[in-house]
């Protein structure tokens, strides 16, 4: 029989693949795990593998390439080699990077069906690459694993052609997992220089590439009501270094500055903050988690996470510094208490797509047929009204 061939290329999709990888496991179904590279420094990859006690890769393509245009054209070329050597059942990818959208592209150039996990995701923000190709590989795949009802609901108002289940978010595993081991092992607070700290993260490209916007943060940290920890991206931290913006940070005293932490530190980083400000997806997910419960401040003009708003973890701010102050200060003194649950899930994510991904494998479901013609005109005439 032939194996599901799992891809990651970054972080998030490592700590959010772990699950999956874990549960097929433990349900012996066989497959093949691709790394395309995209994170190439150890610290982003690497160093992730090894904390989330992953298999190492089966294929690792390495790729380099200096823009996404072509980053994403050669882990289209190199994964459709390698899905022609391994001939996949499926072709498994996560979230919205151009790791998944290459793969996805290669899976169906090869014929082989593609399942989607963290299906049906929305932010309406065209300037976002992520909103761009999450909407591309969700029109294309045969299985979407969406992790909430909202997710769900994007997906059928869209009329996907794949066949749709909700499964929650797998980086609720990954928190309920691996926060235990993180607190045991972690050496992080022993750096930190203050003892209640806003815990920052931020590297979305319509954020950190926009010279304005990123002066407008950097002038945020300073004026933030508690000290901030921040673990700098290196595409942002290049953004600082080239915009002058990098010595005025470094020499606040109420800013802390860190390299990307690993995933143990940064569980143990959210547990202690008093808050989170990012501009981070998976960031709003984890804080929801029943081991993480943190108030989250999202410096973005909108999320495609709209249940950890609607549920009180969140709060969209905006880029300008004088609403962000608002938000923290508003989240720092709210005493509301925070719900004992996730919206994203109850830990069980990673079992529920194992379980279908072994369906799929077993059952041998092709890829599925375009849907037929009378289904797609009231939604033309609809588009012309
Ligand atoms: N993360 C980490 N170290 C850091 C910053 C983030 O381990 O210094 C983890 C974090 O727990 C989350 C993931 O990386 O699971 C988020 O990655 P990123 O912000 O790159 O991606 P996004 O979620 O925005 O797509």
């Amino acid at each position: 029989m032939n194996e599901p061939l799992l891809v990651a290329g970054t972080r998030p999709e490592l700590i959010k693949m772990a699950p999956v990888i874990f549960a097929l496991k433990r349900l012996k179904v066989c497959f093949k795990f691709l790394h395309s590279g995209q994170h190439y420094d150890y610290g982003l990859s690497q160093s992730f593998i090894d904390q989330l006690e992953l298999p190492q890769p089966d294929c690792e393509l390495a790729v380099k390439a200096d823009n996404p245009a072509a980053l994403t054209g050669e882990v289209v070329t190199r994964t459709a080699g390698a899905i022609r050597s391994v001939r996949p059942s499926l072709v498994l990818v996560q979230g919205d990077t151009n790791t998944a959208l290459a793969a996805t592209i290669a899976a169906l150039k090869e014929k082989v069906p593609v399942g989607h996990v963290e299906s049906g995701l929305r932010s309406y923000d065209w300037r976002m690459p992520e909103e761009h190709n999450r909407r591309m590989i969700d029109h294309v795949s045969d299985y979407l694993f969406a992790p909430t009802k909202t997710a769900y609901l994007n997906l059928q108002e869209e009329k996907t052609r794949g066949i749709k289940h909700i499964t929650g978010n797998t980086v609720i595993d990954s928190t309920i997992h691996y926060v235990p081991k993180a607190e045991y092992v972690s050496r992080i607070s022993e750096r930190l220089l203050f003892k209640e700290y806003v815990l920052v993260t931020a590297h979305r490209a319509e954020n950190v590439d926009n010279a304005e916007i990123l002066r407008e943060f950097a002038e945020t940290l300073q004026g933030s009501p508690l000290p901030v920890v921040f673990p700098v991206h290196p595409r942002t931290l290049k953004r600082f270094r080239d915009s002058g913006l990098l010595e005025r940070l470094l020499s606040d005293r109420n800013i802390q500055l860190l390299p990307p932490v690993g995933y143990f530190d940064f569980l143990v980083l959210m547990k202690r903050s008093s808050l989170i400000l990012t501009d981070s997806g998976g960031i709003q997910e984890e804080a929801t988690s029943p081991s993480i419960r943190k108030r989250v401040v999202v410096m973005r003009d909108s999320t495609e996470r709209p249940e950890a708003v609607k549920w009180g973890f969140a709060r969209i701010a905006g880029t300008g510094k004088e609403n962000i102050v608002r938000c923290i200060t508003q989240s720092l003194s709210c005493d509301k208490k925070l719900p004992a649950r996730s919206p994203f899930g109850d830990g069980s994510s990673g079992e529920q797509i194992a379980r279908l991904v072994q369906e799929i494998t077993t059952l041998g479901h092709g890829p599925l047929p375009i849907p037929s013609q009378p289904d797609l005109i009231p939604a033309l005439l609809r588009s012309r009204a």
